[in-house]
């Protein structure tokens, strides 16, 4: 990592832009029967049926969302992925078709393409989508990556952040601010390097919170989950900025007050850990860190015997009145007033 990976350098003109766009895509296949046709005429043709159709956009800037000094374009291409596949599940849905549109300057080769479609084919078997088409040209100043995912969902299980109510159960999947702190050892280690790049980065005994920053996985198998036992959340958001700005936004749309409960956030004990390393707060970690792509949900009470004693979902509060606020109990019981950027630190 951090050392320019020695790619055998084509230039993309040899191949020029339809030949680079069937290069780079002639190894997908249709897997779901609702793509009635994929790459190759003007428009993608998708058969939506009966069921709601989703759709959600993501773009990627190089330099403002990922530093490819320490981002391998394989990694890129299945985060591109799976972060649009993740706002499909947070929409209750699954993930069928993805667009891709990508600009590019001329100082990447078609192998270096190669490797950011590798990561998206990954990415396509791993959460069963389909690439239907896509767009490319040309950039000045780096790369950019622009992803489209499909979804559908049943009419009756869509969840919208709106639908929280008063008495529900707050509850959140896997665990928190692994992905922040990834970040930060990346940037520390990349820093260092830049200074001397005699010294080698030293990433050893960190393998979690690096998988969480570089390749992050989409929330799918807690919607399967979800099904099976038979539960539609009443509000749903994928935590892609920070658990405490996506409680916000549960807030305002379902008009609700939010408490949640410091002791209770899930934060894995190597991000724990690190953490104190860097002297941070893992809790701050958590509440203001982002690109988690787990999910936060509202579920009524009467579904609490089914989730309480599955790791994978932890009950993080409640809902309560609007009037009451969006608040965070410390662990030493004094209440905090929950603002986008963590809690307040003056007790109320
Ligand atoms: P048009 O001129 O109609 O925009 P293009 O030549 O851009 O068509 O694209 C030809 C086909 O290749 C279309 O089906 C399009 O969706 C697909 N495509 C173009 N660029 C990409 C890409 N980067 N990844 C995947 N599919 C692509
Ligand atoms: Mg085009």
């Amino acid at each position: 990592m951090f050392k320019e990976k020695s790619l055998n350098t084509t230039q993309i003109e040899t191949l020029g832009e339809f030949g680079l766009i069937e290069h780079l895509t002639q190894d997908f296949n249709i897997k779901n029967a609702s793509s009635i046709f994929g790459i190759g005429d003007d428009a993608a043709v998708i058969d939506i049926s009966e069921k709601l159709q989703l759709v959600s956009t993501d773009l990627l800037v190089e330099g403002v969302h990922f530093n490819l000094s320490y981002t391998p374009l394989k990694h890129l291409g299945y985060k591109a992925v799976a972060v649009n596949v993740s706002d499909i599940c947070a929409m209750n849905g699954d993930a069928k078709q993805i667009t891709i549109g990508i600009a590019v300057s001329n100082r990447f080769s078609v192998e270096a393409l190669e490797e950011l479609y590798k990561g998206i084919k990954l990415a396509c078997e791993k959460y069963n989508v389909d690439l239907v088409g896509g767009d490319t040209t040309s950039s000045t100043t780096g790369l950019m990556i622009s992803v489209t995912a499909l979804g559908e969902v049943k009419k009756e299980n869509i969840t919208y952040r709106s639908g929280a109510k008063t008495n529900d159960l707050l509850v959140c999947t896997g665990d928190l601010g692994a992905a922040y702190l990834g970040l930060q050892l990346l940037n520390r280690e990349n820093e260092i390097f830049k200074d001397n790049p005699k010294i080698q980065p030293d990433l050893t005994g960190h393998d979690y919170v690096l998988m969480r920053q570089l390749k992050p996985e989409a929330p799918t198998k807690y919607i399967k989950i979800l099904k099976e036992l038979d539960i539609v959340p009443t509000s749903m958001i994928d935590i892609s900025d920070g658990l405490s700005s996506e409680l916000l936004h549960i807030s305002k749309s379902s008009n609700v007050g939010l408490t949640i409960h410091e002791d209770k956030i899930p934060i894995d004990y190597t991000a724990m850990n690190l953490a104190n390393d860097f002297k941070l707060n893992p809790i701050t970690c958590a509440l203001s860190g982002g690109e988690d792509y787990e999910l936060l949900f509202t579920i009524s009470q009467k579904h609490y015997d089914k989730l309480k004693t599955d790791p994978d979902f932890t009950i993080i509060g409640f809902v309560t009145d609007f009037s009451e606020g969006n608040n965070f109990i410390a662990s030493d019981g004094s209440s905090h007033m929950l603002i986008a950027q963590g809690w307040d630190n003056t007790k109320k």
